[in-house]
């Protein structure tokens, strides 16, 4: 048991899980949601509540194992739960870095694919969602009232 523990803590920072898990934190930070969103509507099956995804490294402690197998997260439907989680599969490059790590359990698919963008079309998409991302936040934060430190 210890020996396994190790083996995954040592192998966790090189798994292709912890790069997939790290895609689908970050690409939702950068990506506007139709190219986040591009792939869904190609994106068959439904989770059948199997859990392998849970359980990879570690088993997840937010996980719950149910009768005939199946699993429920406690988070999923909270605040709390994880974009890598909420946003798994995000393509079909994502489905198969799961994949490899679970075998063919994970039971969605695709059929079809959105058509190409072009590099370049891709990254002017990405720039201005950022560019307005960020001066929405700006705009935000002085309408913030300002704190009056005489009270
Ligand atoms: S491996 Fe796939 S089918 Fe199983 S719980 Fe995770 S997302 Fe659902």
């Amino acid at each position: 048991m210890a020996r396994n523990v190790t083996k995954k803590v040592i192998r966790a920072p090189i798994s292709i899980h912890t790069w997939g898990a790290l895609r689908r934190t970050v690409l939702p930070q950068i990506l506007p949601d139709e190219l986040l969103r591009r792939w869904k509507p190609y994106q068959m099956g439904e989770c059948n509540r199997c859990g392998a995804c849970c359980q990879i490294q570690f088993q997840c402690s937010f996980m719950v194992q149910e009768p005939d197998n199946l699993t429920h997260c406690t988070i999923y439907q909270s605040d709390h739960a994880p974009q890598a989680c909420l946003n798994f599969p995000i393509d079909p490059l994502d489905l198969h870095m799961l994949q490899r790590e679970i075998g063919n359990r994970c039971v969605f698919y695709y059929e079809g694919a959105p058509e190409p963008i072009p590099r370049v079309e891709f990254a002017m998409i990405v720039a201005r969602h950022l560019v307005e991302k960020t001066r929405k936040s700006w705009k935000n934060r002085k309408r913030r009232p300002v704190f009056d430190s005489n009270n």
